[in-house]
């Protein structure tokens, strides 16, 4: 046996035992002796036997569209999901008013059939899944008539849950247990909800920050005055400083969205800029040009630097 077939130790390492389950053991032989990792011939050998299985319905997924104003709060949603749902009249069972059953004879009610196998560990019994009852120990004698032996029927389920504030665009709720249930019984899937995010017509989010690119008149951001800007939850008046720079970033502190995850509240960032007009009348073509040369309308290095300094996020 060459050193490749321990990887990561040696047969000392091997026989001294380190720790390792049969398990692992067994899928050393398997990876040695022809890859069958953990194969259905050392089921028996390890003591694992199938149970019987538990069917679970398909889950369901549906998208649901939420604007910023919802998001911020968050919102119990109600609505009407095309569900298959357990049948009524066979209780879920596909067999006549769920009781025409009869043992089932290949498994003689256990669910399960054992085969022997032959393996280089010698001769191996092998418990498995039976293939006639799917593991029921049951067969149907005579079939619901409402559902054709399905055990489901399709129906407009009323579903309602609570979507969170701060959920993001393409995130995944899971309603448990509300997806559809599975044919002959069993429990059921889950209902999967979407969140897809109404981009908000002038606010554009960012993680729980929202941005607003606010645009001010030359005269406002020279002279001074105030603004109105939206919000999440409606308007808000911001006093403008004589003198404010294209750039300057004003927080309006917790305005923004709460987080999931219980870090604090976003806030609303105003990105402000200055409109300069592409048209203009001879008059103000010449109350611009007259300023042109007036000694505070260009900067001196100090306020250059202080001005850069104020916007580094722009200028590091
Ligand atoms: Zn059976
Ligand atoms: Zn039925």
């Amino acid at each position: 046996m060459g050193p490749q077939g321990f990887p990561g130790g040696g047969a000392g390492d091997f026989y001294s035992g380190g720790g390792m389950s049969m398990d692992d053991i067994f899928s050393m032989f398997g990876d040695i002796f022809g890859g069958r990792r953990g194969g259905s011939a050392f089921s028996g050998a390890t003591g694992g036997s199938p149970r019987r299985r538990q069917r679970r319905g398909s889950d369901l997924r549906i998208r649901i569209k939420m604007t910023l104003e919802e998001i911020a709060k968050g919102v119990d949603k109600t609505l009407k999901v095309p569900t298959y749902v357990k049948c009524e009249h066979c209780d879920g069972t596909g067999a006549k008013n769920g009781t025409a059953f009869a043992t089932c004879n290949t498994c003689h009610g256990t669910g399960v059939v054992t085969s022997v196998e032959q393996s280089f560990l010698g001769m191996q019994h092998v418990q498995s899944v039976c293939p006639t009852c799917e593991g029921t120990g049951k067969v149907i004698t005579e079939r619901c008539t409402y559902c054709n032996g399905e055990g489901v029927q399709r129906k407009d389920e009323q579903i309602s849950f609570h979507v969170p504030a701060g959920v993001q665009d393409g995130q995944t709720l899971t309603v448990k247990g509300r997806g559809n249930a599975p044919r002959g019984g069993g429990v059921n899937g889950d209902l999967l909800v979407v969140i897809e995010e109404i981009k908000h017509p002038q606010l554009i989010r960012d993680g729980n920050d929202v941005i607003y690119n606010l645009m001010l008149d030359i005269p406002t951001a020279t002279l001074g005055g105030s603004a109105e800007v939206p919000t999440i939850t409606g308007r808000a008046r911001l006093n403008i400083a004589p003198g404010t720079q294209p750039g300057k970033i004003l927080r309006m502190r917790g305005k923004g969205l709460p987080s999931m995850d219980g870090s604090p509240t976003g806030d609303e960032l105003i990105n402000v800029m200055v409109y300069i007009p592409e048209k203009l009348s001879e008059a103000e073509k010449s109350a611009i040009e007259s300023l042109r040369n007036s000694p505070n309308m260009q900067p001196t290095e100090a306020e250059k630097n202080k001005i850069f300094s104020k916007l580094n996020h722009l200028f590091e």
